[in-house]
């Protein structure tokens, strides 16, 4: 684990002092602590340095004009997993006690949402970031997969499970396979699909485990989870570091 670990480490840093400061600067949306303290998984910057980007940590924001200066320094944009959104937001009521919610952290991802989105800048959106987008584009969520989705299989404690991944899309591009075993760590997932997103992957039991829209790729599973065992997943962040170089290459 340890040599692994630090083999990934030495090709960031390698990646790293081949790109120099021209990396691509990838921000990255933080969670919250019940005392209010900004934090993240060192799994997700971790991964972004696996995949030749710099990556640099947004704080919680509560304002438009904060999460549109932070969006407009970096180049391309990774939302975070996290807790899940008021059904309010969707114009849902809270279905069971299993919903839990952060209101500052809700507000704070859907200001940084809104300016991403506009920006147009490449975005990769994981488990609550695949949620955000999804909301942030008008679309809904599944509350519940235990008690929601019949038949469901387990999507929650780190259970493995396949997704059929369809061909043509950027995740088949990636891994050039249409079929993928996925970790998971979710009990929400989309229902209705916002605005101009097209699906691109299910579980078995059709749960929405991928979609994409112009810059946006989001997945509900977790590579930053695997890129230390194993480092294919490594390619999800090394296609949004790239991206971001492309897009920062057109201005
Ligand atoms: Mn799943």
């Amino acid at each position: 684990m340890k040599r692994i670990m630090s083999f990934l480490l030495s090709t960031a840093l390698l990646a790293g002092c081949a790109a120099g400061t021209s990396a691509p600067l990838i921000g990255i949306s933080c969670g919250r602590s019940d005392s209010g303290m900004d934090r993240l998984s060192e799994t997700y910057p971790n991964a972004v340095l696996a995949g030749g980007g710099l990556p640099v940590i947004f704080p919680t924001v509560q304002d438009e004009e904060t999460a549109r200066d932070l969006i407009a320094r970096v180049d391309g944009i990774l939302f975070s997993g996290g807790p899940d959104f008021d059904p309010a937001l969707y114009g849902e009521e809270i279905w069971n006690e299993t919903v839990s919610i952060d209101a500052v952290r809700d507000k704070s991802d859907l200001l940084l949402a809104k300016a991403a989105l506009e920006s147009g800048k490449p975005i990769l959106a994981i488990c609550r970031g695949e949620q955000l987008m999804n909301v942030a584009l008008g679309g809904s969520l599944i509350q519940d997969i235990p008690t929601q989705v019949p038949d469901s299989l387990v999507h929650a404690g780190g259970a493995l499970h396949r997704i059929a991944v369809e061909k043509g899309s950027a995740l088949y591009r990636i891994f050039g396979k249409d079929s993928l075993t996925v970790n998971s760590y979710h009990h929400q997932a989309v229902k209705r699909p916002g605005e101009g997103i097209t699906i691109t992957a299910r579980a078995d039991d059709g749960v929405v485990e991928a979609f994409e829209k112009g810059p946006v790729l989001a997945v509900q599973f977790h590579p930053e989870k695997s890129v230390e065992t194993e480092p294919e997943w490594t390619l999800l962040f090394k296609d949004l570091a790239d991206r971001a170089r492309k897009d920062r290459g057109r201005k």
